[in-house]
């Protein structure tokens, strides 16, 4: 691929070095299991947590005079995906035979595509915060096959071969060296992440290896040429990318700081000491002989084929993030933390259907959430349903109950069940709007504290203790905003 820099060098992020400033490139390649009830050339399962070569045919085994088909849910999946990417789809494509030797590779190679991908240049948008909205550009995404599985640990002097995984569809989606920092690399991980679920095309399941990223890091000076890179291999999680690209710049840096060089190779990230290893040094693509798989015909669909599946695509976090801007007024930042996972955007539309759409986000990201991140629960094993969150915000839009109340009557919902509306009626939880009952209580806690009184029309900043009795006389039911004006009068403030 042709190099090319789309980014402004920003000192922001610039690493500092003993000669002077470096900054950081970062390309990823992110392979992403398609969701599929079968194989890619096979119609072996896929289903995990299988018994060891449980799901093997023919095929995935090797077994000679076997012939590989094309699984079609596998291609309407990875176009899919390039949609959802804004990517160019190649209406023609071709696999290839990736040669190498892997123990748990029966064939020899692997089946992937070279020169003809299924899918060109895209797109991921990062919304980096105060940095505003970065554009990083994908490369291609191509369809291949997984390899599958040594277990080294079962046996005393043996190790043993699961090709479960054998032959399953993987989509690799590489991007072009775009990414500038550890926190873009790990925004654009998450974003991918977010995208693939919304699509289904990818649960997206890190610890499960459903996804993992090879993250390719170099470093150089500040807008100057691109430098030599390593490939660390096989990252499983969102922190660990960020520590493997924080430890491998600097460790890089130090070498050229030292007047060494770096050497093009591939590197391991060991969680455990939270650095990166040589693995083995670099191959490149005439190593692996690629040549078209001779098995297979050329890949080919027509548009209608294409506009079928456009057409199924469901709304993306991009344009649902927009979308939750303009029609409730979010904010972006709230609007981001509702829409990166489907579930809770729905979650919180049902809540902000036809309410105040703050309020609504308000009580969704920190009652709601904040509750379920504790117990650990995902938003669709809530114990508050959408419907019960909507009552509690229209009692307090209506000026039933308080905020404090209000989380009151979240506690009670959460643990007990029941109709917020009802039970603010049956536990007498309405707030005192009557402004002759308030200023019943005004009157005697006034009359009761001549002193504080006398303070109080020194210093107003006092008035604070008058509505903190008054709330605690009224058990917290009587109306704020009652309470400060009938105080202020009383008090002559
Ligand atoms: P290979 O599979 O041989 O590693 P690819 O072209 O498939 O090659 O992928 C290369 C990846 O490395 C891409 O994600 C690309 O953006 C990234 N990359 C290329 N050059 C650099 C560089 N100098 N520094 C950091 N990343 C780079
Ligand atoms: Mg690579």
């Amino acid at each position: 691929m042709t190099l090319v820099d789309t980014r402004t060098p920003d000192p922001k992020k610039f690493i500092k070095g003993a000669t002077g400033d470096w900054e950081m490139v970062l390309g990823l390649e992110v392979h992403a299991q398609v969701t599929s009830e079968s194989k890619l050339f096979s119609s072996s399962s896929t289903e995990f947590g299988q018994p060891p070569n449980n799901n093997v045919s023919f095929v995935d085994a090797a077994m000679p005079g076997m012939l590989p088909v094309i699984n079609e849910e596998c291609v309407r999946q990875a176009v899919r995906t390039g949609l959802g990417l804004k990517a160019k789809i190649n209406k023609r494509s071709i696999f290839d035979r990736k040669n190498y030797f892997y123990p748990d590779q029966p064939p020899g190679y692997q089946i992937s595509q070279y020169l003809d991908p299924i899918v060109g240049e895209g797109k991921v948008l990062l919304d980096m915060g105060e940095d505003g909205e970065v554009e990083i550009g994908v490369e291609r995404l191509h369809l291949e096959t997984d390899a599958g599985k040594l277990m080294h640990d079962q046996h005393p002097n043996m190790s043993f071969v699961d090709l479960n995984r054998a032959g399953v569809a993987l989509m690799e989606i590489v991007s072009k060296p775009d990414l500038r920092s550890s926190d873009e690399a790990k925004a654009y991980i998450s974003k991918l992440r977010t995208i693939l679920r919304y699509l289904g095309t990818c649960d997206g399941n890190m610890e499960q290896g459903s996804m993992r990223a090879d993250i390719n890091v170099s470093v150089r000076r500040p807008g100057g040429e691109f430098g030599t890179r390593c490939e660390i291999k096989n990252v499983n999680s969102v922190r660990f990318a960020g520590q493997a690209i924080e430890y491998e710049a600097r460790r890089q840096i130090d070498i050229l700081e030292d007047g060494g060089e770096i050497d093009q190779e591939t590197r391991l990230f060991d969680p455990k000491t939270g650095e990166t290893r040589s693995m083995r040094s670099k191959e490149d693509a005439q190593d692996y002989r690629y040549f078209p798989e001779p098995d297979l015909l050329p890949l080919e669909f027509d548009d209608a084929f294409i506009e079928e599946l456009a057409k199924d695509l469901p709304e993306l976090p991009d344009e649902k993030r927009a979308r939750f801007i303009k029609e409730f007024g979010l904010t972006a930042y709230d609007a981001n933390v509702l829409v990166a996972d489907r579930d809770s955007a729905a979650f919180y539309e049902a809540v902000a259907e036809g309410r105040d759409g703050k309020l609504a986000a308000n009580w969704v990201i920190n009652e709601l959430f904040g509750r379920l991140n504790k117990e650990d629960l995902a938003v669709t094993a809530s114990p508050v349903s959408a419907e019960q969150l909507g009552g509690i915000v229209d009692l307090i839009s209506k000026g039933d109950i308080s905020g404090k109340i209000a989380k009151d009557l979240f506690e009670i919902v959460w643990t007990e069940g029941g109709d917020p509306a009802q039970l603010v009626e049956e536990r007498g939880m309405k707030q005192v709007t009557d402004t002759g009952a308030i200023e019943k209580i005004v009157d005697e806690i006034v009359a009761a504290n001549p002193d504080q009184v006398a303070k109080a029309q020194e210093n107003p900043k006092l008035m604070g203790w008058f509505v903190g009795q008054v709330m605690k006389a009224s058990q917290g039911k009587a109306n704020p905003q009652a309470v400060n004006k009938i105080l202020k009068d009383k008090l002559g403030l």
